[in-house]
């Protein structure tokens, strides 16, 4: 055996306490525990419950940032990677009134003062990018975990897959429980975009009956007013198409239109 190794890899059997005291390295039944006894100065307590509290914050943050990565990583894949998601309200001026009434709900929201909110009004109008600036003050104030975007056409794709390939599948599932579960606030964007099926309209209820009945949050944005999307919604389903609308007004109040044009001052970052 050699001697110079084992003396360098000698372990270490006593350290000294703040008050100056050694305290000897615990061993039970010859082996060395990875603890050294307690020391019975007023100060120990107190800097060991210090200690434990700075290592108990450690792995509270350790997880904490995990989780953050685990959540970025499932909605970059499914959704919340437009070229919105770094939008603030701050970032964006309002020039029209209308605008500016439904900017001052959407601040509202942000702050967590409203449950819903519906913008309707034609391409251009700032309706998205306003509620997405919302749902992003919501996912600031939430840590990430419980706010996600989607636009009409990608969530019945997503979540009613035509291919039904196992992939597809796993992936539908996953979503589903996410909307369906941790999601606390989710953004249908265009949601009178995609055709109008009856499976559309199906999936529409399920989701904003849900939303409505668990008291979540949601934002919508449409092209046309809420009396027209009741009747393009009936032509597929006539009891689910009205009872979406009525849901939705009950969520997020009158539907708001949007006429004018709002300037976002800032980089739209790129789908990656
Ligand atoms: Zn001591």
């Amino acid at each position: 055996m050699n001697h110079v190794a084992d003396q360098a890899n000698e372990p270490v059997m006593r350290i000294r306490c703040e008050c100056g005291r050694w305290r000897k390295r615990i061993v039970i039944a010859g082996r060395l525990m990875p603890a050294f006894e307690a020391c019975s100065c007023e100060g120990y307590e107190q800097a060991q419950a210090s200690r434990d509290a700075k290592v108990k914050r450690q792995i509270e943050r350790q997880k904490a940032e995990n989780r953050q990565k685990r959540i970025s990583r499932m909605l970059l894949k499914f959704g919340c990677n437009d070229k919105y998601r770094n939008v603030t309200l701050k970032d964006l001026r309002v020039v029209d009134l209308f605008n500016q009434e439904f900017f001052h709900a959407a601040t509202e929201f942000a702050h967590g003062e409203r449950q819903g909110l519906w913008a309707y009004g034609s391409v251009g109008t700032g309706k998205s990018i306003i509620e997405r600036a919302a749902l992003n003050g919501r996912i600031r104030a939430e840590n990430g975990e419980n706010a996600f975007y989607l636009s009409a056409s990608r969530m019945i794709d997503l979540l009613r897959p035509s291919n039904g390939d196992a992939q597809a599948r796993l992936k539908a599932h996953a979503l589903e429980e996410y909307i369906f579960g941790p999601c606390k606030c989710l953004m249908i964007d265009d949601a009178d975009k995609p055709n109008i099926t009856p499976a559309y309209v199906a999936l529409l209820f399920k989701i904003i009956e849900h939303y409505h009945m668990a008291k979540k949050k949601i934002l919508i944005t449409s092209n046309c007013n809420h009396s027209e999307l009741r009747d393009k919604l009936k032509v597929a389903n006539l009891s689910d198409g009205p009872a979406i609308v009525r849901r939705l007004m009950e969520i997020c109040g009158k539907p708001f239109e949007l006429t004018g044009a709002v300037w976002y001052q800032g980089k739209l970052k790129r789908r990656s």
